[in-house]
């Protein structure tokens, strides 16, 4: 199997996805990708919240167009989703988009697939194929019934073979399924079968809460075998909770290495604070930390300590008060009511310290 140090390197813009371990955070957006006010908008607040690379769909000559323009004003390579119409993939080359997702198998004449390779190969833009398990081709139906693992691995190298026939080879891959065990073998067998970079993604997977639970489910199973080196996380949600969600999944698995995390206590009847609300205000304040420290919120005196101790910062409640802990050391204790306020700028000095070395 080609784990994700393995794979083969592709540029996107100024990064590169695969032949490492990081695994690069992707969104979508939402907005009418003509409208590049709206546009610009979404994608500035993806950034901010950690993403990397960001999808735009190219339906019409109008989305095209505006691809220039919301190049001008973003700071993260830019992605034009394609389907059929090579002409439009054309333009988006044209304009400066910085890889496109479009399946070669779909283009038609051969003459058309031909442009859009000599586009992206003049300009150095990779080909993302999208696999995805609603719409296998024809044949594949044909042979295996229903779409299964195998059919989609088989389409993904029908598309590869396409592009390497044209000694096309900046590729990076994904097998979409709504079906978590469906995507996951079809994933690990597509990195049995190739080496091009494989962008990982439960599509369709539903709501913030259960496309959360769905997607850190499947890319959670791939992400521990070394098997993906791009996500995006699909929610029918804000797409910064995308962003937000992937940042967490890659920090479970230590793969994200400018991230603050958060551990907090389930707490039981021992509990001395009104933790929730600190550790959920704690969360959002720590969300866009681009430093990979450790706050503790933990409710009580009891086991608390011991656990705060581990992190870099962190509270342990007591009665009334708490006992603020700083890279192991207890500091000092501090009333209830200014624990959050005491806390959040024990952050900004650790923060500041992090960002002075
Ligand atoms: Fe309960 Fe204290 Fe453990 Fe929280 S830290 S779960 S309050 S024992």
């Amino acid at each position: 199997m080609f784990h994700r140090k393995d794979t083969r390197p592709v540029r996107v813009g100024d990064l590169t996805i695969g032949g490492s371990d990081e695994v690069i955070i992707q969104s979508m957006c939402t907005t009418k990708t003509a409208d590049v006010k709206a546009t610009v908008a979404e994608i500035h607040r993806l950034e901010e919240a950690g993403c990397q690379l960001v999808r735009v769909t190219v339906n019409n000559m109008e989305a095209a167009d505006a691809v220039k323009e919301i190049k001008k004003q973003i700071n993260i390579p830019l992605v034009s989703d394609i389907h059929f119409d090579h002409r439009l993939a054309l333009a988006a080359i044209e304009n400066g988009i910085d890889k496109v997702r479009i399946n070669p198998g779909n283009i038609g004449r051969r003459s058309k697939v031909e442009a859009v390779v000599k586009a992206c190969k003049e300009r150095g833009i990779p080909i993302r194929i999208g696999v995805n398990a609603g719409s296998l081709e024809n044949h594949l139906l044909e042979k295996y019934g229903y779409p299964t693992p195998e059919a989609m691995v088989e389409s993904a190298l029908f598309h590869i073979g396409i592009l390497e026939e044209l000694d096309f080879h900046d590729i990076i891959v994904s097998l979409k399924a709504s079906d978590v065990p469906m995507a996951i073998a079809a994933y690990t067998q597509a990195a049995q079968a190739f080496n091009y970079p494989l962008h990982l993604g439960i599509t369709e997977a539903g709501t913030l809460f259960s496309g959360t639970v769905k997607s850190a489910a499947g890319l959670g199973a791939l992400l521990s075998m070394g098997i993906g080196s791009t996500m995006r996380i699909s929610l029918s949600a804000d797409p910064v909770e995308e962003v937000k969600v992937a940042r967490e999944l890659l920090k479970t698995f230590g793969l994200i290495t400018n991230a603050a995390t958060l551990i907090s206590c389930p707490t039981c009847g021992r509990l001395d604070i009104d933790l929730f609300s600190i550790a959920n205000e704690v969360e959002d304040y720590i969300a866009n930390l681009k430093v990979p420290i450790k706050v503790s919120v933990l409710g009580c005196a009891v086991n608390g300590p011991g656990e705060a101790r581990e992190a870099d910062i962190g509270i342990a409640g007591a009665r009334g008060e708490g006992l603020l802990f700083r890279y192991g050391e207890m500091v000092r204790k501090v009333p209830e009511a200014e624990l959050l306020n005491e806390l959040k700028k024990e952050i900004d000095i650790i923060v500041h310290e992090f960002n002075r070395t």
